[in-house]
């Protein structure tokens, strides 16, 4: 099992990575219709059912100002879900001294059950009774509102949405829209339709949080492995692409949700591609 919780900084601006739940489990599945033999050497197992560390991950984000939450995992569900620190987010934030109240603003990379679960607490009481829930307006009315949402997963983004539209707490947005200052959205549909990473700039520092545009590094090396929960795959593949540029571009530390804590890394242009190098790396 992974940590559940880290805290580092970008800049000024301190980051935690919070587990929602730290399960270790197969991860083949997030290389659809690839070889076992080609991903399980990067993986560097032997065995396609070894156990790999998992994250249902978030991150709190506190630059002196502004205390903002990215993705709030499974919630309540999580806990019979026999995963060690299911549901257990709340007691994550509360041991970084932070009460729930004070959480300004939920970013949402995308509304599947592990990303915004525990927005509403049991009997529709909002965990986060202050803060306004920033959502891509696409991935919203998807959720929402389109018959092609499949249907259990649609069941839980409304459970979770509908209390905070209720309260006119939800700020949709589009493309690049900056949540607070050095806090920017950058779209990287196919995952979801509007699903969402995030550029944090401090201090000449960057962070890019890859929401589940990857769910595990190597994404970054091997953009058309494709998660077999991704909604349009081409579309997913061409993100992964744009995500990599931008992370070359701005020599940013790259994390993300599903990544064990702490793994932070850069990506690289090489001759053919794109490379991952680990900065930070969960020890085996
Ligand atoms: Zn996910």
């Amino acid at each position: 099992m992974s940590r559940l919780s880290e805290e580092f900084t970008v800049g000024s601006v301190r980051v935690a990575a919070l587990s929602d739940g730290a399960p270790d489990r197969p991860l083949g599945g997030f290389f659809h219709g690839i070889e076992p033999a080609q991903w399980m050497t990067e993986l560097g197992i032997t065995d396609p059912a070894t156990p790999l560390p998992f994250n249902f991950g978030t991150f709190l984000i506190r630059d002196g100002a502004r205390t903002i939450l990215v993705d709030s995992g499974y919630g309540a569900p999580a806990r019979t879900m026999g995963i060690p620190g299911g549901g257990e987010l709340l007691e994550r934030i509360a041991e970084l001294g932070v009460a729930r109240e004070e959480i300004d603003s939920v970013v949402h990379t995308h509304l599947h059950p592990d990303h915004c679960g525990g927005d509403v607490q049991e009997g529709d009481e909002l965990a986060f009774p202050n803060a306004t829930i920033y959502v891509a307006a696409v991935e919203l009315e998807f959720w929402l509102n389109s018959p092609e949402a499949p249907e259990d997963r649609a069941a839980v983004a409304k459970q979770q949405m509908l209390p905070y539209q209720a309260a006119s707490r939800i700020h949709t947005f589009e493309g690049e829209f900056e949540v607070a200052p050095g806090l920017t959205t950058i779209p990287t549909p196919g995952h979801t339709p509007g699903h969402t990473s995030l550029m944090l700039a401090s201090g000449g520092e960057h962070l890019l949080i890859t929401g589940d545009a990857a769910h595990h590094p190597v994404h970054f090396e091997h953009h058309d492995w494709i998660p077999g929960v991704d909604l349009d795959p081409a579309e997913s593949t061409r993100s992964r692409g744009r995500l990599s540029a931008l992370a070359v571009d701005r020599d940013a530390l790259v994390t993300g949700g599903h990544f064990p804590i702490l793994t932070l890394g850069k990506v690289r242009r090489t001759a053919g591609g794109y490379a991952w190098e680990y900065a930070r790396k969960v020890e085996a």
